[in-house]
């Protein structure tokens, strides 16, 4: 039995929902599909936040079109007028409960985490209402189940919540198995579980890649899939580096640090679940569904060169907090994160010296983070510093530390095109190695680290 993330990003358009939906029938019943919204969805009911804050007229409309986005693809693919009557029918009360949600925020003139959570997580149950709905007119025994419904356990924490699998692992055993046993097409929408208290709390953005682990590894699935529309993890973003290439195998290690940074393949909590019971993430192209994908496990295959890919973040400002000693006092750190972190800004990552803490923030947090830190009393610093226009580049492989010259390799070959190198880490993570450099000179920097890594005789 399988557990198949189907991704939001191949949900985009008839023909390749159909292209899915054919997928789906040809793997026989009996497997879980977790899904996630249509292409674009969850975008529109984030965006209707702040829509609905500013303007209750716009409210309506908003769901006229949320409606018609789901219909469309209904009318090509069903073909019963009365199927497509008793969908219509579904999405109306589905998206009444939402618009109810949307006038209850623009009355009390406040968007709160738990209205938040529960409104993004509208687009998944709309989908698989929308998914099911056609399979059925295929005269397939499909049928859905709410994480609600059959207790996908969290923490509790909004926005960022993340599963308890101790207690959801017998609820979901209980629920499922029966309708697995009798081969149904079964769908769970992704991206959300609830609270003991039975409040929706989702993932954070993508987290329906981490659903699919969830509920894979707590029914004991035999394999989990992770549909997409590419074809897996690359030794480079294809956009800058014109050879990159198919990376087959992976390590969990590996797998996260690429997907904190650069390549945004998986949600990064993917692998936590996954890990714990060794569970192998195979990544499938939808528009390639032969090829063999990259497959995620635990002991990589270790190449010669240890190089396994070169990713990049172009979303990252610095903070440079300036005193003496600040690094070697931990106090201080705690003090800076925590003023961060309790406002909702996330730190990618912190590299400390003994007289300066750097930390590495989203592009639009930095402001924020700056004027957080200015309003500490008394400060623990002398003075803030803030670096814009940098890039971050990664290289990732298991190895990369027990490996001699990476990093000299590495840095030669970035030296060589003549790219300055701003701050380097290499400390948090046995299998990454990080660096900034300016960000006009981020494309140079890529070409010249793979080139150095995948083309020469010496990398295998
Ligand atoms: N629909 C959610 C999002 O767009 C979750 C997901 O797609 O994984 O972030
Ligand atoms: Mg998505």
């Amino acid at each position: 039995m399988k557990v198949i993330k189907i991704g939001g990003g191949c949900l985009k358009g008839v023909k390749n929902i159909e292209l899915i939906l054919d997928l789906v029938e040809g793997q026989g019943g009996g497997h879980v599909y977790v899904v996630s919204a249509l292409h674009g969805v969850t975008d529109m009911l984030v965006q209707g936040l702040s829509l609905a804050l500013d303007d209750e007229s716009r409210i309506s409309p908003l769901m006229g079109r949320l409606k018609n986005k789901h219909m469309l693809v209904a009318r090509k693919l069903i073909s019963k007028p009365e199927d497509l009557r008793r969908l219509s029918r579904d999405l109306s009360m589905a998206l009444s409960n939402l618009e109810r949600f949307y006038y209850g925020l623009s009355f009390t003139r406040e968007i709160t985490p738990r209205t938040r959570d529960m409104i993004a997580s509208f687009g998944e149950r709309l989908c698989v209402t929308l998914l099911v709905s056609i399979l059925r007119g295929r005269g397939l025994r499909a049928a859905s189940r709410w994480p609600e419904e059959i207790g996908l356990i969290t923490d509790g924490r909004y926005g960022d919540a993340t599963a308890n699998l101790r207690r959801t692992a017998p609820n979901l055993q209980k629920a499922l198995r029966p309708m697995l046993e009798q081969r149904m097409y079964l769908f769970i929408p992704g991206f959300y579980g609830v609270s003991d208290a039975g409040e929706i709390t989702t993932f954070g953005r993508g987290g329906t890649d981490y659903s699919a682990a969830v509920v894979a590894v707590a029914i004991e699935a035999d394999h989990l899939e992770i549909w997409k529309d590419v074809d897996g993890f690359m030794s480079a973003d294809p956009k800058f580096v014109g050879d990159a290439r198919l990376i087959p195998v992976l390590s969990y290690e590996e797998a996260a640090e690429l997907a904190y940074f650069g390549a945004k393949i998986l949600h990064p909590r993917t692998m936590e679940p996954a890990r714990r019971r060794g569970m192998e993430i195979v990544i499938k192209n939808t528009l390639d569904p032969e090829a063999p994908g990259s497959t995620i496990k635990a002991r990589g295959r270790r190449t010669a060169g240890a190089v396994k890919s070169v990713s990049h973040d172009t979303d990252v400002g610095l903070i440079k907090i300036h005193g003496s000693g600040v690094g070697a006092r931990p106090g201080i750190l705690a003090e800076i994160t925590g003023r961060l972190s309790g406002n909702a800004i996330n730190i990618k990552s912190v590299v400390t010296s003994q007289t300066c803490i750097t930390l590495l923030l989203a592009r639009d947090d930095v402001e924020a983070g700056l004027r957080l830190l200015k309003s500490l009393t008394p400060k623990p610093f002398r003075r803030l510093e803030q670096v814009e226009n940098v890039a971050l580049v990664c290289i990732v492989g298991e190895g990369l530390y027990q490996h001699k010259g990476i990093a000299a390799r590495c840095f030669t070959a970035v030296a060589d095109s003549s790219v300055n190198v701003e701050m380097i880490s290499f400390g948090p993570s046995e299998v990454a190695l990080y660096f900034l450099v300016r960000r006009q000179d981020l494309d140079k920097a890529l070409k010249a680290i793979h080139g150095s890594f995948f083309n020469s005789k010496a990398s295998d």
